[in-house]
Order: structure tokens, then sequence, then C-alpha cells
């Protein structure tokens, strides 16, 4: 299936001249291949993008040589000192000279035949490597390159530096990088032509020569023609693979959910407060999605406290008028009983059965409650994981919804859609992506954003205080529990570790009992099941007032007149943890105050974090701030959520591509879906380069 011009690139790296089963099976560690699938190809090697280089274009004299410097040097070889017979740590001495005066050259455990071949008694070499000063004088210990001044245009004057592991000489690396360069064939270009053209872009063969056998030690910067071209390729092949997948299932799939209104104004008409402007435009865009007939792939972005589930339940609604089924899944325990506290009342309203299946739910109540969803008795199903357990089936799913998607892996979530027969879906989301990421990540899936907080909400006024000076934060506390207010106070750890000062909740909150009585409550993510929702229920109806809890609070939970949150150990937190921690308050028209408690030192991105909260409440600014800070692989959990890693592209350095890509992607399918173009052909091999010719397989055949 694969054209057979490719071939030389997916050949065995076992090809390479010097590269046997042992050295394959370090570069399959390097170039993370699994060597059970079969040896690393040359195009895993040559995707393998150097991380520095090393400029040997510095020939100086032994007496200009810098310490601690890399310097090429033509010497005269004078005398050999081996070490003497049976003293096997003592090295292998060679002294060598130039007009400017002289230097020792030091190895460990040195084949004595071999050195005297590389340095032979006055003649005239060329070396390269450290140098270093030992005694007063300078020594070079292991160069990295000798050779004859006859053949010094062999020694590489700018050598790429490429990641690698233990036992694997990075000259290895970079002879079998050399090969491999030579195995390239010539390809058709498979960029658009005035793009390629305006951006100045090296054609396929020659960016990868350009990086892997630089003149410059600029040649190998990310922002290089080169290096660019080479990224765009790979957002190129992922955003066309998007494309092309979203393309065929949509229309292999999907149906049509008009809105009849039955249910859905029976809803409307419950809800005890006005949707925003924002609220009612995500519904009538998912709306507009459900009814269509293709298949609604669609993301609902709002920040903390956007008021997301009203949207996913009137979705859910809309569904039901035509008998579909929906499922809600969320990530905790906790924040699927709180949905289903929400929704349950409202939908049973618009006469729309409803029922919650977790961990929790077993036996005869689980048995039951499988039965009438597979009898398709149950509208809405709101529930964990519990959800995508075998055993549980639906009679006619229509709409999954994944609340805070970042939780879940993509297995998770096709494991809710396969439910049914190609459900519509919404993900919906605290953490505010930034548009890079929703496109790495989700490809080009349509996006709804909550960008206003309900109408009356406060700012949240957002403090930092060092921990030394909690008393003052305790007297203060006491006022507004005298006041009647509602507090969280959030701690890291459940236990204290031994290696470890985080203050443990456990702890934490026999400390405050002390001091406030019975007014303080404790949730925890080890305590037993039904103890949380004691622990959450009394806290919601104000039987304590003071809740200490771990990060179990940190996604979604809603007390709406909890006003104050004090964050101890902000500083070993992330910035999306703390923006969606202090998104528990400010949920009512009250004032409300955000304390992050820090203990010195601060690190300077700890620093820069709590500043970012001290400045902004904008959960998309939160956003991109996190992302400098931290690259982009956290955020959205993206390695756990099974998002293909980026081998040449760079998510901060190539973000404009990302979005070009997107474009063209979209535009080459528009005009040929089925691949079958010069370039649509010249494409097919663009995907079979970065492995995504599963995508492929979704052409027509032939
Ligand atoms: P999130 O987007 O964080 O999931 P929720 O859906 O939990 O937010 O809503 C947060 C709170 O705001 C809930 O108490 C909800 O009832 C309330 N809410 C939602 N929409 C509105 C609105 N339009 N006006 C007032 N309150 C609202
Ligand atoms: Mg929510």
């Amino acid at each position: 299936m694969r054209p057979p011009v490719l071939d030389p690139l997916f050949s065995s790296i076992r090809s390479l001249t010097g590269v046997g089963p042992k050295i394959a099976r370090m570069l399959a560690k390097v170039l993370d291949v699994d060597m059970a699938t079969g040896e690393p190809w040359l195009i895993d090697l040559l995707q393998l993008m150097p991380h520095s280089s090393i400029d040997r274009r510095n020939r100086v004299t032994v007496a200009d040589a810098q310490e601690g410097a890399i310097a090429t040097l033509e010497l005269t070889v004078g005398r050999h000192q081996p070490p003497l017979p049976g003293k096997r740590n003592i090295p292998y001495r060679v002294f060598a000279h130039d007009t400017s005066g002289s230097i020792t050259l030091v190895f460990f455990h040195a084949q004595a035949s071999w050195l005297q071949g590389q340095l032979p008694v006055g003649g005239q070499v060329i070396v390269s490597g450290k140098v270093e000063c030992f005694n007063g004088q300078p020594s070079m210990v292991h160069p990295d390159h000798i050779t004859t001044v006859a053949d010094s245009a062999a020694l590489p004057l700018v050598e790429p530096v490429y990641p690698s592991t233990a036992g694997l000489s990075a000259k290895t690396v970079a002879r079998a990088m050399l090969e491999a360069l030579t195995h390239i064939p010539a390809l058709p270009e498979w960029q658009e032509k005035h793009f390629h053209q305006r951006e100045d872009f090296p054609a396929y063969a020659q960016a990868l020569a350009r990086i892997h056998a630089p003149q410059d030690p600029a040649d190998i910067a990310l922002t290089t023609p080169a290096r660019r071209r080479l990224a765009y390729d790979e957002l190129l092949a992922g955003q066309l693979a998007l494309a092309l997948v979203r393309l065929k299932t949509r229309r292999l799939s999907g149906r049509a959910l008009p809105l009849h209104g039955t249910c859905t104004n029976r809803l409307r008409d419950s809800l005890p407060f006005r949707l925003t402007q924002g609220q009612e435009q995500a519904i009538d865009e998912i709306s507009t999605d459900l009814a269509a007939p293709e298949r609604m792939l669609r993301l609902l972005q709002g920040d903390v406290g956007a008021g997301k589930t009203v949207v996913a339940l009137l979705a859910m609604a809309q569904a039901a008028e035509s008998e579909g089924q929906s499922a809600l899944m969320a990530p905790t325990e906790v924040l699927a009983r709180q949905h289903f506290a929400t929704i349950a009342p409202l939908a049973e309203k618009a006469g729309l059965q409803t029922a919650l299946l977790t961990g929790r739910e077993k036996g005869c109540e689980r048995e039951r409650i499988l039965a009438s969803l597979q009898q398709g008795q149950i509208h809405i199903i709101i529930g964990t994981h519990a959800l995508i357990q075998e055993g549980v089936e639906f009679r006619n799913l229509a709409l999954a919804i994944i609340d805070e998607q970042h939780r879940f892996g993509v297995h998770q979530r096709l494991q809710l859609t396969g439910k049914g027969n190609a459900p519509d879906m919404l993900v919906m989301t605290a953490t505010p992506i930034p548009r890079t990421l929703v496109l790495t990540a989700f490809g080009d899936m349509d996006v709804s954003r909550l960008t206003e907080k309900p109408a009356g909400r406060k700012p949240i006024k957002t403090a930092t205080l060092p921990a030394e000076r909690m008393e003052e934060l305790l007297t203060r506390i006491s006022h507004a529990l005298s006041a009647g207010e509602k507090l969280y106070w959030i701690c890291p750890l459940v236990e204290e570790s031994e290696n470890s000062d985080l203050t443990a909740a456990t702890e934490r909150f026999e400390v405050l009992t002390q001091r406030f009585g019975d007014m303080v409550g404790l949730v925890h993510g080890k305590m037993p099941a039904a103890q949380k929702d004691v622990a959450m229920a009394d806290f919601k109806t104000g039987k304590t007032r003071l809740l200490v809890a771990t990060t179990v609070v940190e996604v979604g939970v809603d007390v709406p007149d909890a006003s104050i949150i004090v964050i101890e150990h902000s500083e070993r937190f992330g910035l999306a943890q703390l923006h969606q921690l202090r998104g528990r308050v400010g949920r009512s028209d009250k004032p409300s105050s955000c304390t992050l408690l820090y203990k010195e030192p601060l690190s300077a991105t700890a620093r820069a974090r709590l500043n970012v909260m001290r400045e902004t409440e904008d959960g998309f600014v939160i956003a991109e701030e996190d992302l400098r800070l931290r690259g982009e692989g956290d955020l959205l959990g993206t390695k756990q959520s099974g998002v293909p890693g980026f081998h040449l592209a760079d998510i901060e350095a190539h973000r404009d591509l990302l979005e070009t890509a997107r474009r063209d992607a979209r535009l080459i399918l528009e005009q040929d879906s089925e691949l079958e173009s010069p370039r649509g052909q010249a494409l097919r091999l663009l995907l079979y380069l970065f492995r995504r010719d599963d995508a492929i397989r979704l052409l027509r055949a032939g």
C-alpha cells in the first residue's frame, strides 16, 4: 500500500554502516520506537532533531585557547607517555604543541596501538575538543575528533548534538544521520506553491540536510526556514489526518435531532435565572449542530462558574425530543453527584427521566438502572467512568457529553461514544484552552465559548500572603465566620509524608477545629464516598462553614454562597489549578476573596504564577500565561489524553504555522477530498512520512 518511492526511508536503521543490533537497540530508545514492533526506520532517525550544536570553527593556537571552550587545534605530535604496566587508572598521555605552546592530550583506558596510529610521533594533526587546564598546563581529555591535516575536510565544522542515551556516542548518531541523509529519495513537493515560496522554504530533503549537516549553529534554530518547513510538514500531516477523519466520520454517520421545543421550552420556563447572552449563543450553536444530519463534534469552553451545565442540559433535552438518550460523564464522583443534583430536578419538571451511575451504585440498584437505560426509559444518565464499563448499554445514545474533558483520555472519550452509533459529542472544559492547543488536540473541532459570567458576579479580590503571617489571616477568618460567611481552606496533600513539609488537610483541620470548633468540616479524596457526600452536604447547607479540603473541590464543585478561599502552599500548584480552585468562589453577587498562602523561598516561576493570579481573573489570559510558563504538555494533560507529541514542531515557536496548516488542510479537502490530484498524491506521501497513514485508509480505494 505504501508507495514504493518511500521504501528507502522505511528501511531499518540496521542498513546503515556501523549500526548493528546493539546500536539499533540504543537508537530505538532515543527515537522512542518500541523494538517489539520492529526496528526503527531511517525516517525515524531523520526526524530526530538536534537540540544544540558544537561549533568547531574556532581555529586557535594553544596559547589563545580558552579554558572550557571547544577549540580546534593544529598540532605537531610529540612524545607518548603510556601508563606504567598494571596502573590502569593512570591515563595515557600524548604531548603535542604548536608554535604558541604545548598541550597534553589525555586518554583513559586507551588502546596504545590505536593512539599510535592516530597520533604518530612527529605527525601533523588536527584535534578538536574541550580545552581544560590541569596543573596550570593546557590539556584535552579524549578529543572529540582527531584527523590528519590532509583529511581535515572531513571534520564537521558545526556538529549537531542529538538527545542520546548511555552507551551511545554522539559520533555514532551523527555518522548514522549523515548516511541516512544520502538515502532520501527525490519526492514531489506537497506544500502549496505560493506559501512555500513566500516562506522561502527549502525542499524536504534540503531542509533535513540543512539541519543534520549545518554550516552554522544558527541553522538548527527553530526559526530557520528549514526547521519551519519541517514543522509545517508535521503540523499539516496532523491537521490533514484529523480533517480527513472528521470529514469521513461526519459523512458516514450522524442523525438529525431537530429542536421541537416540547422539552426544551418547559425546561427554559423552569430555570431559576435568565440565561446569559453567551449561554444563549452556545445553546443556539449546539442546537443547530444537533439538528443537522452530520455528527456534532463541539467543544464548549467556559471559565469556571460560566454556567456550562445548563447549556449541556438544554442540549440533552433537545436530544430527548427525538427519543435520543444522553450521557454526561464527569471525572469525579463529587462532580457527577453535583451535576445530578442540579440537573435531575430541572429535567424532571420537563418530563425527562434521569439517573446517576457511579462506582457506588451497586447490586440491585445498578441492575435496575442498567435495565431501564437499555430499555430507553432513562433520557439522561449522569456518571463517572462507571458509564463506560461493560454492561452499560443504551437503547439509543444520541448525545455524549464529557465534562472537564482534560481529565479524560482520548480512549475514554471513544469508549463513551462507542456506546452509541456515532452519537453527537460535546466536550466541556473549564480550562480555557488556547486556540493552538484546541487545534493540536482535537483538530478542527467546533468551539463554543462562554466568555461572560452570569450577571451580578463581582470580581474576586486576590492577595498573596507569606505563611508566617497566618495569624493575621486567622483573625480575619474569625470575623468572616462571625459575619456568617462560608469559606474553603485548600491544602495540597492528604497525609503528611515524612519527607515533605506540606501541611496535611487532616492536620490543618485539627488546628482549625481547635480554634473555630464544629463550624469546621473536612473533605479529601481518601475519604469513603459516603463521608465525602456528608461533608459536602454539610457545607452546602451551612452546618459547617469552613471547609478544609484537598483539591477534590478543584473541579466543578458549586456552593454559590462560599465567598472566601484560602489556598495553602499555593506556590506548589500550577496556574490552571489555582484558577480552578479560585473559581470555587465568586459564584454569587457577594464580594469574594482568595488568599494565596505561600512559603519562601519562591522559585521564579512560582512567583510569576502568583503574580498572574493577582493580576487577572481572565481564564484565557491565565491559560496563555500557563502555556508560556510551563510548556504545552502539562496544561491540557496532553500526554495523558493521548495526543501524539510532535517531533519537529514546537507549539510555542511554530504557533503561526498551526493556524495556516489548519486552513490549508481544510482547503485541500474541499478541492480534493480523495487526495487524487497531483498535490493530493504528494500529500499522501506526507501522511506516510508522519505516520498518519491511518487516515489514508479512509480514502476511496485505488
Ligand atoms: P461551570 O461552567 O463552572 O460548570 P456551572 O454550570 O456549575 O458552571 O454554573 C455555576 C453556577 O452558576 C451554578 O450555580 C448555576 O446554577 C449558576 N448559573 C448558571 N447560569 C446562570 C445564569 N444565567 N444566571 C445566574 N446563575 C447562573
Ligand atoms: Mg462545571
